[in-house]
C-alpha cells in the first residue's frame, strides 16, 4: 500500500475497536532481518515485508499475547499468496506461533476480512479511496509547486484530517459518508491554495507495475520523486484499481462455478454497486480538479480488453494484465510514457516486459520501460535521463493530446 492506505486501512481498523497501526517506515534494519530468513529466491517485497514485521517482534515492549499481523492474500500465479504462509512458519520458528497472521483473501475479493465484513469492507473501501484521492491529488499539485514541500506538507495534514473521520467510531453509515465527503472536500481546498505554477507541457508520465513495489517508496528507492526532479509529472495506478480487479474476478470464479444466478452473485453485483456510489460521491468535489486525470469507470472494457491481445485477463493473472491494460489506458489520456516498476524477478513484471514492445507499437510507439528494483543499486539517474528524452521525444509527435484543468496556461 502506499502509506496513505495504509493509514486509512489501519483506521479503519481503530473505527471498530481495534488498536491498529501501521508498521514503521521500512529501512536498513527492514532488509537485515528480512534477509535472515531469506534465501535471496524469494520476492523483494516478501523479505520487506517479513522484515517490517519482524522489526514489530524484536522492539521493544512487544507483546505476542496482544499482537496480530494483517497480511491479505491474492489469488493468481504469483508467490503473494505465500507470504502470510511464510511469515506464520517464521513466527513459529521465533517461538510466537501464538500471533495470528490474518488474511482475507482476494478470491471473495476480501469478503471475510472480519465477521462484520459488510460494514468493515464498506469502511475500507471508502476509506481508500478517500487516501487514493490525496496521492492524487498531491501528485498532481508537486510538480507545479512553487515552494518546494508545501504540497507534502498538505499531503501530511490531509491524512490527519482523513484519519480522525475515518477513525470515528460513532458514525453510522450515510452519516460517515457525508463526513468523508466533507473532509476530502476541505483536502480538495488545500491543495488548490498550495501556490503553484500550472503550465502545460510537462510530461506526463504514468507508472504501473507490481502493486508493492510501486507504491511503496522505501522499495523503489522513491521513483516518483525522481521522475518528478526529471522534469515529469506521474500518474500512479493507485490501489482502487485492484480492489475493482479483484471484484471483477470474484464475479468471473462465480460465473465459473456456475453461480451466475445465486444469492452469492446477487451479493457481489450489489456490493459492486455500491463501491461505485461510494466512489462517486467522495471523487465529485474533484470534478475540476482530475479533468483530463479521470480513473477508468469501467475497468473490464477500459483497462483487461485493450489488455486482451496481448494477455486475456481469463488465462494471465494478477497485476501483469493491470499494467499492460493500463499502459494502453494512459496512452489514450495523452501520457508521454509508461514506466513499469517491478521487485527484481517479479513474475508480473517480466511478462508485462515481454509484451510491452508490441503495446508500445500499437500505441503509437509510446516508450514503456520497467524499472526492476531489489535491494541492491543500479544507476536510475542515467536510465531515467534516457526514459525522459523519450517521453519528451514522443510529446513533440504524439497523436492523443492530453486534457489538462482549467486553471493551466
Ligand atoms: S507480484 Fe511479483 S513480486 Fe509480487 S509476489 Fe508476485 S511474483 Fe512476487
Amino acid at each position: 500500500m502506499t502509506p496513505a492506505g495504509a493509514r486509512m486501512a489501519a483506521a479503519v481498523f481503530r473505527s471498530v475497536g481495534i488498536d491498529a497501526e501501521v508498521t514503521p517506515p521500512s529501512d536498513e534494519q527492514t532488509l537485515e532481518l528480512g534477509g535472515l530468513f531469506s534465501s535471496g529466491e524469494e520476492c523483494y517485497p516478501q523479505k520487506v515485508t517479513l522484515g517490517d514485521f519482524l522489526r514489530i517482534v524484536h522492539s521493544p515492549g512487544f507483546d505476542p499475547a496482544a499482537t496480530a499481523f494483517f497480511m491479505p492474500l491474492a489469488e493468481g500465479p504469483c508467490r503473494f499468496g505465500q507470504y502470510a504462509p511464510y511469515l506464520r512458519e517464521v513466527l513459529a520458528e521465533l517461538g510466537y506461533d501464538q500471533v495470528p497472521v490474518i488474511s482475507p483473501t482476494s478470491r471473495n475479493a476480501y469478503d471475510d476480512v472480519t465477521d462484520h465484513a459488510g460494514d468493515m469492507v464498506k469502511r475500507l473501501w471508502q476509506a481508500l479511496v478517500c487516501g487514493d484521492i490525496s496521492v492524487k491529488m498531491l501528485l498532481k499539485v508537486r510538480p507545479y509547486e512553487t515552494s518546494a514541500g508545501d504540497a507534502d506538507a498538505v499531503f501530511e495534514k490531509s491524512l490527519s484530517l482523513l484519519e480522525q473521520v475515518v477513525q470515528r467510531r460513532d458514525l453510522p453509515g450515510r452519516q460517515r459518508l457525508n463526513s468523508l465527503v466533507a473532509v476530502v472536500t476541505q483536502v480538495r481546498d488545500l491543495y488548490r491554495s498550495v501556490p503553484a505554477r500550472y503550465v502545460k507541457g510537462r510530461p506526463l508520465i504514468g507508472v504501473v507495475g507490481e502493486i508493492f513495489c510501486r507504491l511503496n517508496e522505501f522499495s523503489n528507492r522513491d521513483a516518483v520523486r525522481r521522475i518528478e526532479a526529471h522534469g515529469g509529472e506521474v500518474w500512479l495506478s493507485d490501489i482502487s484499481e485492484w480492489v475493482w480487479y479483484t471484484n471483477w474476478s470474484q464475479l468471473a470464479h462465480l460465473k465459473e462455478d456456475g453461480k451466475t444466478l445465486s444469492l452469492e452473485m446477487l451479493g457481489a453485483l450489489v456490493k459492486n454497486r455500491f463501491q461505485r456510489y461510494y466512489e462517486n460521491r467522495l471523487l465529485a468535489p474533484f470534478a475540476e480538479d482530475f479533468a483530463g486525470y479521470e480513473e477508468p469507470h469501467d475497468l473490464h472494457h477500459q483497462v483487461l480488453l485493450p489488455a486482451w491481445p496481448y494477455l486475456p485477463a481469463d488465462g494471465a493473472l494478477g497485476e501483469m494484465v493491470l499494467s499492460v491494460g493500463k499502459a494502453a489506458y494512459l496512452q489514450g489520456k495523452g501520457a508521454d510514457g509508461i514506466i513499469d516498476i517491478s521487485p527484481f524477478s517479479c513474475m508480473n513484471g517480466i511478462v508485462s516486459e515481454a509484451v510491452y514492445h508490441a503495446l508500445g507499437r500499437d500505441y503509437d510507439g509510446i516508450p514503456i520501460r520497467n524499472f526492476y528494483f531489489d535491494a541492491t543499486s543500479s544507476n536510475m539517474e542515467r536510465d531515467l535521463d534516457i526514459f525522459m528524452e523519450l517521453a519528451q521525444a514522443y510529446q513533440r509527435r504524439k497523436k492523443r493530446q492530453r486534457r489538462y484543468p482549467a486553471w493551466f496556461a
